[in-house]
């Protein structure tokens, strides 16, 4: 198990989860590098709700879609809102929030599918994406979560409604969480703990205490509450890359803040089944 990052023949780069098949679906993390963005969303902003300019973000979702061998008019995509509202995106959703923000999924945290060329797409800044692919039943899967989502079990909520969507099973399920914020950087406050404790009451080791402050292990929850759900561990693959400590390569809203900007762009994870 490993992620790896691939230069693409655009002068992008691909995350990959080297677990995931390549016959039949496409899949990558994008990182800051080869858009056509400025300053504070250099370069490849994915997002249009950030203030960026929407022609330039529309350029650089079409060059990240095509990369990957899919049209930027096909994109589903969602207004995220740290919610667990999990959508399942058919053919009538085809290009949802592709162009345009207000057109997007509404108030949604993950996607699912199993309708070919018809890639789902998130944007992030720090939160963590999780990607599910189901072997058996050719149907992939996408999720946003931060830190809300994560102590909510959206990982494992969107492998339920998987299962319950395509029969998709825990066996046969492989699932990549992608670069975020690590235990590293990612300290919370009381409010987080609390949640933590009440949702993983038996996973104290989420919580790390180190001078003085109090860390968040975002990863591990995430990998915990898919274990809960049944999937093996050699079904998860973890990136363990820090996006705040690689701001260089990924946009990192807790990065930004620190060196006081307010404003960042987004890396987005795509998936969708080949045609
Ligand atoms: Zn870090």
């Amino acid at each position: 198990m490993s992620y790896l990052l691939r230069r693409t023949e655009e002068n992008l780069f691909h995350g990959k989860f080297s677990t995931f098949p390549e016959d039949w679906v496409a899949h990558a993390i994008s990182t800051r590098i080869g858009g056509v963005s400025q300053s504070p969303y250099d370069s490849l902003n994915l997002a249009l709700h950030v203030g960026d300019d929407s022609e330039k973000v529309l350029a650089n979702r079409k060059k990240f879609a095509q990369s990957l061998g899919f049209q930027l008019e096909d994109i589903v995509t969602p207004n995220q809102v740290h919610g667990d509202k999990i959508f399942r995106a058919e053919e009538i959703h085809r290009g949802r929030g592709s162009q345009s923000y207000a057109d997007s999924i509404s108030e949604t945290d993950a996607l699912i599918t199993n309708v070919k060329n018809l890639p789902l797409m998130l944007c992030f800044a720090d939160c963590v994406p999780i990607m599910f692919v189901d072997v058996e039943n050719f149907a992939v899967g996408i999720a946003h979560g931060g830190w809300k989502g994560t102590l909510n079990k959206i990982a494992a909520k969107t492998f339920l409604a998987m299962k319950n969507n395509f029969g998709t099973t825990a066996e046969k399920c492989l699932v990549g969480i992608g670069p975020s914020i690590g235990a590293c950087c990612y300290e919370v406050g009381a409010n987080v703990v609390e949640t933590c404790k009440k949702n993983f009451p038996n996973h104290d080791e989420l919580i790390i205490n180190r001078d003085g402050k109090i860390f968040l292990d975002l990863w591990a929850a995430n990998k915990i509450q898919l274990m809960e759900v049944g999937l093996p561990e050699k079904n998860i693959d973890v990136a363990g890359e820090c996006t705040c400590c690689n701001s260089n390569w990924y946009f990192s809203y807790r990065d930004t803040r620190k060196n006081n900007f307010s404003d960042t762009g987004r890396i987005a994870a795509l998936i969708g089944i080949k045609d």
